[in-house]
């Protein structure tokens, strides 16, 4: 079974929150996105966090990768990256609410198993302490 591949950012402003969206389906989740062609998961990451949040940020760590099966039965993989950045969140249409959250109400929100793990895998990275 192919996998649609996707990926994108658990982005940390200065403060130590977390950026998440809430996605078409009112799903909290982290921003993210399919890859155009030719371009690196690390570039596609960035982009999506841009387009979904307006946040501008940078890659301290590559932080794994998820897989799911999606609504319309796709097989997604995603990869992750750990992120810093900031400004103001501005999200895309479509998108059902959104902001930075401090860690603790985030593990809340996040609606997916994998997702609360990847948070508390980002929470505990050493980049992000640098
Ligand atoms: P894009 O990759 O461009 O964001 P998309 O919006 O279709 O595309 P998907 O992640 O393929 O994104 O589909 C979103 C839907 O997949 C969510 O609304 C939810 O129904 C489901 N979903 C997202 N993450 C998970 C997960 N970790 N486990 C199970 N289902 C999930």
């Amino acid at each position: 079974m192919s996998r649609v591949p996707g990926a994108g950012g658990v982005v940390f402003d200065t403060e130590g929150r977390v950026l998440l969206i809430r996605d078409r389906n009112g799903f909290w989740v982290f921003p993210k996105g399919h890859l155009d062609p030719g371009e690196t998961p690390e570039e596609a990451a960035l982009r999506e966090v841009r387009e979904e949040t307006g946040i501008e940020a940078r890659i301290l760590a590559p932080l794994g990768t998820t897989h799911y099966r999606n609504d319309r039965g796709e097989e997604r993989e995603i990869r992750w990256y750990l992120m810093r950045g900031q400004g103001e969140v501005r999200l895309e249409a479509g998108l059902t609410g959104g902001g930075f959250f401090e860690a603790e109400e985030a593990l809340e929100k996040l609606d997916f198993p994998e997702d609360k793990r990847l948070l508390e895998v980002a929470l505990a990275h050493p980049a992000l302490r640098g």
